[in-house]
């Protein structure tokens, strides 16, 4: 689904992350390098959290939060947005294998708040092939929402399967594997307060097989 209208201006917002260009070396031990540093990041989500406001003027938003990927992503944008707010959050089966995408995504178990007549905007962590977003986004259409956005804080776009754009995006970033703020690997890296790109031999350590 392409982001439409005022959406799409937006869309231009999103930015390469200051030092993306030149890869960090990275202060984490498990990091091969920064790709969007912590202070990258708190920058950008009060710029996204203004964007939103100015999109959603006094109305207000239902937030449905993809867990656990976008926990932390969620918790500290949120504290960026004066609107009154609903929170839900939604939880997708893992299709992926290590680093990979396979299969189809899965919505389990549902969501507790009515979406009927609602402003939704369904926030994710990275947004890759597209297959998570654009199943969600179909699954809450059917509820006859006033209306849904989506909002990612990375986007790999040259990875797209499906075709599908985020209304608000945090950073565009290349084709890599990243961990850190909410993504992880094997559920380690969540509570990394930057992004990074995980060194090679911690990928498929064999006591996590
Ligand atoms: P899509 O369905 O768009 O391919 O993938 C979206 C989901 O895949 C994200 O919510 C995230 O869980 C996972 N994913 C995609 N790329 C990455 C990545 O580089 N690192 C991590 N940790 N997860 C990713
Ligand atoms: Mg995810």
């Amino acid at each position: 689904m392409p982001a439409t209208g005022a959406a799409s201006k937006l869309l231009e917002n999103a930015t390469m992350p200051p030092t993306a260009a030149k890869s960090e070396p990275s202060s984490y031990p498990a990091l091969e390098s920064v790709l969007v540093s912590e202070a990258d990041i708190q920058a950008r989500l009060k710029k996204l959290g203004a964007e939103i406001m100015a999109l959603y003027g006094q109305e207000e938003i239902t937030v449905v939060a993809v867990i656990n990927g976008a926990i932390l992503f969620t918790a500290d944008l949120l504290r960026n947005i004066d609107n009154p707010i609903r929170l839900d959050c939604i939880r997708i089966s893992s299709y992926r294998n290590e680093t990979k995408s396979t299969g189809k995504p899965q919505v389990l178990g549902n969501l507790s708040l009515d979406l009927a007549n609602r402003h939704v905007l369904l926030i994710d962590d990275i947004l890759d092939t597209g297959k998570t977003l654009s199943l969600i986004v179909s699954m809450i259409q059917k509820l006859n929402p006033a209306s849904v956005r989506t909002c990612v804080l990375l986007d790999k776009r040259g990875r797209r399967e499906v075709e599908f754009e985020a209304d608000l995006v945090g950073f565009q970033i290349p084709d890599k594997f990243v961990v850190g703020y909410g993504l992880d690997f094997a559920e380690r890296y969540r509570n990394l307060p930057c992004i990074g790109v995980l060194k090679p031999h911690l990928q498929n350590p064999p006591e996590w097989a």
